[in-house]
């Protein structure tokens, strides 16, 4: 999304970024970048700061206080003051005008990047149910903060049903999750971890205080 009231550097900017292979919503003042970010969910903003109407810090402000989207500030010219006031409303990074397209480009880029490997990185090291503990990065196991022996399967299955939050998981369900099958799998294989599983997870086996039986739909972890 490109906010700037100036037509002709909106155009230099829509034309340079669609030869960049970008689609590009165009927004002349900082009410209209509001009302068209809520249905455009930009990828990224380039937010010029002198805007008439609402101030272009105050574009960044709001914009940041709902989404973590990437923001570039275009500032007029190489002031500091302008830089520094939109780095501190919540901008990522800015350019000077007149700006050089292919530097724009690589700044677009490098706010893409960083906003890609922020969505793919984990979003907790460790994932609790009552005194179950899990870290998904090491494959590691714990109940009452005793290590728990478990094999990879028995991990995996673990992990679905810790991550499903006290939701039924299926037996198509876990095949799905766990051994990449279809619709179409031996719902036994999923029986015989379970019972592994328990042996290592529960006091008494035979009455799973933790990983229960909901007859007729499945299986859910309960704290
Ligand atoms: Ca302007």
């Amino acid at each position: 999304m490109v906010v700037e009231d100036e037509p002709e550097i909106r155009l230099v900017l829509s034309t340079y970024l669609e030869d960049e292979g970008y689609r590009v919503v165009e927004a002349e003042t900082g009410e209209q970048a509001l009302s068209l970010s809520l249905d455009e969910t930009p990828d990224v903003v380039l937010v010029d700061l002198r805007l008439p109407g609402i101030h272009g810090l105050d574009v960044v402000r709001s914009l940041r206080a709902t989404s973590s989207v990437p923001i570039i500030v275009v500032t007029a010219q190489a002031d500091s003051h302008d830089v520094v006031a939109g780095l501190e409303a919540g901008a990522d990074d800015y350019v000077t005008k007149p700006f050089v397209p292919k530097e724009l480009g690589a700044r677009i880029r490098a706010q893409l990047r960083r906003n890609a490997s922020e969505a793919g990185e984990p979003q907790q090291d460790i994932i609790a149910c009552g005194p179950i503990v899990i870290r998904p990065e090491t494959a590691e196991a714990f109940k009452d903060g005793e290590p728990l022996a478990l094999s990879r399967t028995e991990f995996k299955v673990l992990q679905e049903l810790i991550l499903a939050g006290g939701r039924i998981l299926s037996r198509d369900d876990l095949l799905r999750r766990v051994w990449g099958y279809g619709n179409a799998g031996d719902g036994r294989v999923v029986d015989n971890l379970i019972y592994r599983l328990r042996s290592k997870l529960e006091v008494d086996a035979a009455e799973p205080m933790h990983l229960v039986t909901v007859r007729g739909f499945g299986y859910r972890l309960k704290p």
